[in-house]
Order: C-alpha cells, then sequence, then structure tokens
C-alpha cells in the first residue's frame, strides 16, 4: 500500500483513469505466464516519455521498486513485481512513429505489439525478423527486454541484432539516447545491446529504432515425418553441418504432435516420432536448390515422408499447428512449463536424448518442441502445480535439464530470458567473477536498485 503522498504525486503525474491500486485490478498484473504471483501497490499506464521520467523520480525519492511490463507473456517470471511497489505497463505506448524502407528502420514505442509492426511493414515489402511465438500479443519493449527470437531467428537472428538505438529513462529519471538510425553505427559502446536482455533491470525502454529488412522473394515449407526421434534430431545436425542455414527448422515429438491433434486436428502425422518443419526464403532459384538438398539430407537420416506446402493456405496452416503448441499443452492440465535450454547443434540428438531419460528418472511426460536449428529446445512439461509432488518432480526434472544442457556446452536461455525461473541456475554457466561483473553494471547503473528488484542480479 502506498502512503497517500506518493499515491497523489503519481495520480498529479498520470491522472487516475490510468492509475489502478484496487485490489482486484492489481491481481491481473502480479503474474505472467510462468504464473509465479506477487501483487504490485499500484499499475500505472504511461502514455509519453515524460511522464515515464516523472513517475521513475518519484519512485526514487521513495525507493519504490518499479517494474515495467509489455503484455505479461513472459514464461520466465521477469515482470512478476516481487518486491511489490509500481508496475509500469506500456500498452498505451503503442504507436509506431516511422516507418522509413529507404534506409531500413522503423521507430516504435515499447508498447507496440509485434505483428502490429509486422502489418505495418508488409505493404512496403518489408518485415521485422524476430517473431516470437506471442508475436500477436507480446510487444516490441518486452521482446527487447527479454531479447526475443523465434522460429526465424535461424537465418535472421534475434532481437538484438535488431536493435539499431534506443531512448531509455534512467532511475536518475533522466531521458538518454543510445545508437541511432544508421544500420552502421560503432560510435562507443554498444549501449542498446546492454538493454536488449536486461529484463528491465538498467531502466525503462521509451522508444525503440529498429533494423528491417525486405520481404524474400521466395519461401518454400516443408513437413518432414520420421519413426525414430534420433533419425529427427540427426536429420537436423546433418543439414546445418552441411551448409544450408533454413529460415526455420522447427522440431516436434510424438507427444508434441498429438497433443496439437487431439485439440486442433490439424492433419499431423500422429504415429511419427519425430517432426520436422522445414522453411528456406531468397530467390527461387537458391531456394529450389536448398530445399532439393534438404530433402536429399533428410532421407538419408531416414524421413519416411516430406510434404512440401503447395500453397500459402496449407503453409500458414502448418505455421498454425506449430504456433499451437502452448496453447494446446495448457488443455492436458492445469500448469505448463516451457523451457529454452539451449546447445551447440551438434548436441541436438544428445541433449534430446537426455531429456527423454531425466523425464523416465523423474517419471514426468516431457514433450520436446525445438527451435532445432539453432539447438534452442523448448522442453515442454503439463503438470498440476497444486499436486506438490508432482510438482517438485518437475522442477527436479527441469534441474537436471539445465545441468545435461550445460555439461553439453549449451546455455541456460535461448530466448525467454533468466527472470525468476533460471536465476538459481546461472551458477551452472557463468562463474561468480562473471556475476559479479552483472552486479558491478546495475549498482552503477541503478544504485538504489529500484528497477525490477529480486530478479538475475
Ligand atoms: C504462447 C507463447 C509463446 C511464446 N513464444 C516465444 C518465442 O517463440 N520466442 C521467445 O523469445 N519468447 C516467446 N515467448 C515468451 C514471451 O512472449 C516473450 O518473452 C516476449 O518477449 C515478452 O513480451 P511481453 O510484451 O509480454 O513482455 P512482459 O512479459 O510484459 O515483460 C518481459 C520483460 O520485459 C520487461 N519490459 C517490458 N517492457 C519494458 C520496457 N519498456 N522497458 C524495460 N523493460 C521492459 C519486463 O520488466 C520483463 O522483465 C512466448 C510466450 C508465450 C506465452
Amino acid at each position: 500500500m502506498l502512503n497517500a503522498d506518493v499515491r497523489t504525486a503519481l495520480i498529479d503525474i498520470i491522472g487516475k483513469k490510468r492509475y489502478l491500486d484496487r485490489p482486484e485490478e492489481l491481481a491481473c498484473y502480479a503474474y505472467d505466464a510462468f504464473l509465479e504471483e506477487s501483487l504490485p501497490d499500484a499499475v500505472l499506464f504511461p502514455q509519453t516519455t515524460a511522464e515515464v521520467a516523472a513517475i521513475v523520480r518519484v519512485a526514487a525519492t521513495h525507493r519504490l521498486p518499479v517494474t515495467a511490463r509489455g503484455a505479461g507473456t513472459s514464461v520466465c517470471g521477469a515482470p512478476v513485481p516481487v518486491h511489490h511497489g509500481l508496475v509500469l505497463c506500456f500498452s498505451k505506448m503503442n504507436r509506431i512513429i516511422e516507418v522509413n524502407t529507404a534506409d531500413r528502420y522503423a521507430i516504435v514505442e515499447p508498447g507496440v505489439i509485434n505483428a502490429d509492426l509486422q502489418r505495418a511493414l508488409a505493404p512496403h515489402g518489408f518485415f521485422y525478423p524476430p517473431d516470437p511465438g506471442s508475436i500477436n500479443i507480446s510487444t516490441i519493449g518486452g521482446n527487447v527486454a527479454l531479447n526475443a527470437g523465434g522460429p526465424r531467428c535461424l537465418k535472421y537472428g534475434v532481437t538484438v541484432d535488431y536493435v539499431l538505438g534506443m531512448e531509455v529513462v534512467l532511475a536518475s529519471g533522466k531521458v538518454v539516447r543510445f545508437g541511432s538510425r544508421n544500420v552502421k553505427d560503432v560510435t562507443g559502446y554498444k549501449l542498446s545491446a546492454l538493454f536488449c536482455g536486461s529484463e528491465g533491470t538498467l531502466g525503462l525502454v521509451t522508444e525503440i529504432i529498429l533494423k528491417v529488412v525486405p520481404q524474400p522473394e521466395a519461401v518454400r515449407t516443408v513437413l518432414v515425418t520420421f519413426n525414430d526421434l534420433d533419425d529427427t534430431a540427426r536429420a537436423v545436425s546433418s543439414i546445418i553441418g552441411s551448409g544450408i542455414i533454413p529460415v526455420a527448422m522447427e522440431l516436434m515429438d510424438k507427444m508434441t504432435v498429438n497433443a496439437i491433434e487431439d485439440a486442433v486436428g490439424l492433419g499431423l502425422p500422429r504415429e511419427a516420432e519425430g517432426v520436422l518443419l522445414i522453411e528456406v526464403d531468397g530467390i527461387s532459384e537458391a531456394c529450389e536448390r536448398e530445399m532439393r538438398r534438404i530433402v536429399e539430407k533428410v532421407r538419408e537420416c531416414g524421413a519416411v515422408e516430406v510434404k512440401e506446402a503447395a500453397t500459402a493456405q496449407e503453409r500458414d496452416q502448418l505455421w498454425a499447428a506449430r504456433r499451437q503448441t502452448y496453447g494446446v499443452f495448457a488443455k492436458i492440465a492445469p500448469d505448463i512449463i516451457s523451457e529454452d535450454v539451449t546447445v551447440p547443434v551438434s548436441k541436438v540428438p544428445e541433449m534430446i536424448r537426455r531429456i527423454r531419460e531425466i523425464g523416465k528418472q523423474y517419471q514426468v511426460a516431457i514433450g520436446v518442441l525445438a527451435h532445432a536449428g539453432d539447438g534452442n529446445m523448448h522442453p515442454l512439461i503439463a503438470a498440476d502445480r497444486s499436486n506438490k509432488e508432482e510438482w517438485a518432480r518437475v522442477l527436479e526434472s527441469f534441474g537436471a535439464i539445465f545441468a545435461a544442457g550445460a555439461e553439453l556446452g549449451g546455455t541456460l536461455s535461448g530466448e525467454h530470458g533468466i527472470g525468476l525461473a533460471k536465476t538459481p541456475y546461472l551458477p551452472l554457466v557463468m562463474d561468480q567473477d562473471s556475476r559479479d561483473f552483472l552486479k558491478l553494471i546495475k549498482r552503477a547503473v541503478d544504485p538504489d536498485n529500484i528497477f525490477n528488484p529480486g530478479k538475475f542480479v
């Protein structure tokens, strides 16, 4: 509960309509898709950078925690206000300020939904590559703060590869700008990159300059079926090892395919032990040649069926199947955890074997879904958090998966971030000196720890 003077000061900045503090309203901003819960004292919806800066100055004076929020689709607990205080929800700062295809950039406010930016770019023949599964709901601000990826990041890279510059409100309330509209800019430290993946712990991003790219001339998509999951995984490393980098190479195991079929019936092969959804793009002739080589490789690895999408509609249907995964797992049990341990692509077959062994050891059914071409695995578990014994096994199994990933030279997160979910496992991939360096940066930028306290730093 905020004291009356602070409440008045905040309402003076933002007005009563964009200030919430009734418990039933606050409850909606207490959690994300990881489902840990902690109530804020108030939720504010700024509309301008000046309002954000003024709110931060009040928070700094009273040492109030400030947690930024986009759409709350994080799956690692990143926007959960564990130390209470203020939640600043950016959903009303959602203007696309400029699209400039001649100079290949777009300038957006942080609350712009990723898919809205894609819709604004499409008539110009351009797109913005990072495409998280949450593309229709998550915000660019959240994507930046979690350095989001998605299926086509195999070829195109993740958010940080597209952030040219940004405007940030610091803990002092000062407004600073990093980077520029230039696709080439090496003027000093690349500070906008520091804010990618910072999970709202360093400052509040109020404007972002993004690099955009022309749409490819052609796109080819195939669905490949295997009778053996090991073969499926071998095909992934075989394709990448041969020098072809598809736009996307998504792997689904039998459990995942059947969960999708049970829920939405899109005609995926239920009997398959493993399925790959592979897409290439570029000049038509190059796509044709790459697809021919991909088909050769998957057949060498034991593919039993290769089905190409003949129309844009068929292609959309295949992707719709892939994008349904979280939703369909949520139909199996009340809680789902989707992890994103990442390993070098040559270790994908071994990592999949380990995930299956861990599932057996802890008696939990783990679905395997992966942006497999870049080694980014999303083991998925549907379980019931209220069953304490089962939940303990689920958490232990994930600890074992992170340890296995680290042992194979992998890392804790390929795109979902650290948040609350993975902070305890950070020592698996970062030694003490390296973790101390994170703290040094945090202390220098936010000495009173007002921004998103209680997270990975
Ligand atoms: C169905 C589903 C599919 C998903 N698929 C993918 C996927 O394919 N790839 C992927 O990478 N992720 C995926 N995610 C995870 C999630 O959607 C992404 O992490 C997304 O980037 C979060 O955006 P958001 O707007 O919801 O941010 P939130 O969840 O609201 O916030 C995320 C973090 O960003 C910080 N933040 C938000 N706005 C700002 C700001 N303006 N300034 C500073 N910090 C800020 C918050 O404090 C928090 O730490 C998926 C989630 C779901 C539910």
